[in-house]
């Protein structure tokens, strides 16, 4: 996950290295794209995390908060702490990663 994201900035470096030669036009559109597909993303998490949020509340609610979902063991009070709309434990959490791949970077 480290060496994806300092790829993605040398990427970034060199994107905006190329802006100062002559190609300055198909470099601000792509930039360009780059910052609304930004943009879109950081509001699919904020609404993720409003949703998560609503979903916490609902646990306290129903009185199954810090409860994992998955296997039912109390989440470790130190994750909560941390990540207080986490849904698993520890364990769950890296199995559901683990199953969903390493495409997208979780916020939990
Ligand atoms: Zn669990």
């Amino acid at each position: 996950m480290q060496g994806h994201a300092d790829h993605v900035r040398a990427d970034q470096a060199a994107a905006l290295e190329l802006s100062d030669d002559g190609v300055k036009d198909t470099v601000d559109m792509s930039l360009m794209d780059v910052n609304k597909e930004i943009a879109l993303r950081l509001g699919e998490r904020e609404s993720q995390m409003i949703a998560d949020i609503d979903q916490a509340l609902l646990r306290i609610q129903e009185g199954s908060y810090g409860v994992c979902a998955r296997c039912g063991k109390l989440i470790d009070e130190r994750r909560l702490e941390a990540v207080p709309t986490a849904r698993y434990d520890a364990a769950c959490q890296a199995l559901i990663e683990s199953a969903n791949g390493d495409d997208e970077h979780s916020t939990l």
